[in-house]
């Protein structure tokens, strides 16, 4: 391994989501002076926010909070240790010290207010059943609570959560709710979480270049290597703008694959589809599913292409989000080296249209995804058909799988002075507090034997080795969002931001 940089030597990283901002706040306060991030998106004005023209996974209205990880207990102990993270990061808020721009001292980053797993089926799947043995193991005795065991349902009352052990209303309709409460776990508000993170670690000193062609990344930038290795000095951003540094962590979620070619087969950028409903302030709905009423969900989140659902309880402006996984679609696109990668393709996108999809531009979402949100709720919260609510917005939203679902953290092989820090694979933002402090220990080689370090080396699929992720299917694959039937297009409504 190269040796870590100095203190004072110049660090750039490129990606303002979790892992860039993460990674940036922790640099910071271990004494690193000269830190910039470089981000495309002009986030100072747009507040990570998705309706004012942010894309990224991270710039998100909001993101689940769940320990419950089955046997990968890696997850389990970092989500512990991100959650003590969360709460004093509300702490903070509270106090009023040093708030960011626009949030007060009424604002909380994360909610702890439960989070519920539901299967169809009559017993716990083993994922569950491996969740509630860890997290006992680990001393977390009935925090990890059965719908249908009354003594369960006893603690979550005692817990103030009794709403959230059955908020889809099951039991009074005489219907199965089979499912673990987590109540450890919650939202957390992702816009302001990262606007928070941001602020952090900028009042500790870094520099942010946020911007559309001077925060752009280009290229690597090379120097002169030592024997067979490969020096990378720096990156180039759109302006043209060489910018030296001793490393260059390239942390840009679904777009880092078509970045780093290297990655091929280890990540790959694919779309989870969101419909975000509006629940009128007038509407009863409006308080059955306030956060203190209803905690985040997952229903059948491992059981194919007709499951894959989680979500949240509605926003402060009424916004009840619904998100699908079940299938996860790419949008493959040949690069300069001929071979095809999957590129996040989003309603902001430049020049947004798919030529397979005759031109049309994504703001729509697969009807398959859509077909098995809208059965969901028929079962499930019928009240939403009755009460005449509708969709208001549907929103695809680009991940980083690797292989396994491991993080990916290490250095590019055989290459000096370029990291990467992603494959969030769809669970990563809950680690916003926390995940800087090991990218920061893995960049300067400390207790490299742990467990979960491990996990993120860069590696390859195993002779023998069955991926959770199957990658690179290409354009001819069955999940290319140009072989998939698109719902109706949804627009932005009339009035839409405004009415936020
Ligand atoms: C729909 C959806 C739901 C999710 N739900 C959850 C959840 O409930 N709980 C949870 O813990 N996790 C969840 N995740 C996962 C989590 O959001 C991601 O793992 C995490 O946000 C990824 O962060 P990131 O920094 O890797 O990437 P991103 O947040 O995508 O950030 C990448 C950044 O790189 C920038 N960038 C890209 N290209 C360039 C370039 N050329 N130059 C400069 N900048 C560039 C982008 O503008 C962006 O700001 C979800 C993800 C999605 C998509």
């Amino acid at each position: 391994m190269s040796n870590p940089p100095n203190k004072n030597d110049p660090i750039n990283i490129v990606g303002a989501g979790i892992f860039g901002l993460s990674t940036a706040l922790h640099l910071a306060r271990r004494g690193y002076t000269k830190v910039t991030v470089f981000d495309k998106q002009p986030y100072a004005q747009t507040q990570y926010s998705y309706l004012n023209g942010c894309d990224a996974a991270s710039a998100d209205i909001n993101k689940i909070i769940r320990s419950g990880y089955g046997a990968q207990t890696v997850y389990q102990d970092l989500t512990v240790e991100s959650i003590t993270g969360w709460e004093s990061w509300n702490e903070d808020l509270a106090s009023g010290q040093d708030l960011p721009p626009g949030m007060t001292t009424r604002d909380r980053v994360f909610v702890n207010n439960g989070h519920l797993v539901l299967t169809d089926q009559d017993t716990l799947p083993p994922f569950e059943l491996a969740t509630i043995a860890n997290m006992e193991a680990a001393g977390y005795r009935d925090t990890q609570l059965t719908t249908t065991d009354p003594r369960h349902q006893e603690i979550a009352t005692a817990k103030g959560l009794g709403d959230a052990i059955d908020p889809f209303r099951r039991k009074t309709a005489g219907k199965s709710n089979v499912g673990v409460l987590d109540t450890t776990g919650g939202f957390v508000v992702a816009d302001k979480a990262c606007r928070l993170c941001l602020h952090k670690a900028y009042r500790l000193g870094v520099t942010f270049v946020l911007d559309p062609v001077a925060g752009a990344f280009e290229s690597l930038y090379y120097g002169p290597g030592s024997g067979s290795s490969i020096k990378v000095i720096g990156i180039k951003t759109k302006d043209g703008q060489i910018h030296h540094a001793a490393m260059n962590i390239i942390a840009c979620g679904g777009w880092t694959p078509s970045l780093i070619p290297q990655l091929d087969d280890l990540c790959e950028a694919t779309a989870g589809s969101v419909a975000i409903l509006k629940i009128p302030r007038e509407s009863p709905l409006f308080d059955r599913l306030a956060p203190n009423n209803f905690p985040s969900w997952q229903w059948k989140m491992r059981d194919g292409a007709q499951g894959g659902l989680y979500g949240f309880p509605r926003d402060e402006n009424g916004l009840f989000k619904i998100g699908y996984r079940g299938t996860k679609y790419t949008n493959p696109v040949r690069q300069r080296d001929g071979r095809e990668r999957s590129v996040p393709i989003t309603r902001w996108s430049s020049g947004n249209t798919n030529d397979n999809n005759d031109g049309k531009r994504i703001t729509a979402i697969p009807r398959q995804a859509l077909q098995v949100i809208q059965s969901f709720l028929e079962e499930y919260l019928p009240e939403i058909a009755a009460e005449g609510i509708d969709i208001f917005l549907t929103r695809i939203c680009w991940y980083n799988d690797s292989f396994d679902n491991h993080l990916v953290i290490d250095r590019l092989p055989g290459t000096e002075g370029v990291m990467v820090a992603t494959g969030g694979s769809g669970h990563a933002f809950k680690y916003l507090p926390s995940i800087g402090n090991w990218i920061v220990d893995i960049l300067e080689g400390v207790d490299m034997e742990r467990p979960a370090v491990k996990a993120w080396q860069w590696r390859r699929l195993e002779k023998g080795q069955t991926p959770v992720n199957v990658l690179m299917t290409g354009s001819t694959g069955s999940r290319a969002l140009g072989n998939v039937p698109l719902s109706s297009n949804t627009p932005l409504q009339p009035g839409g931001r405004a009415n936020l």
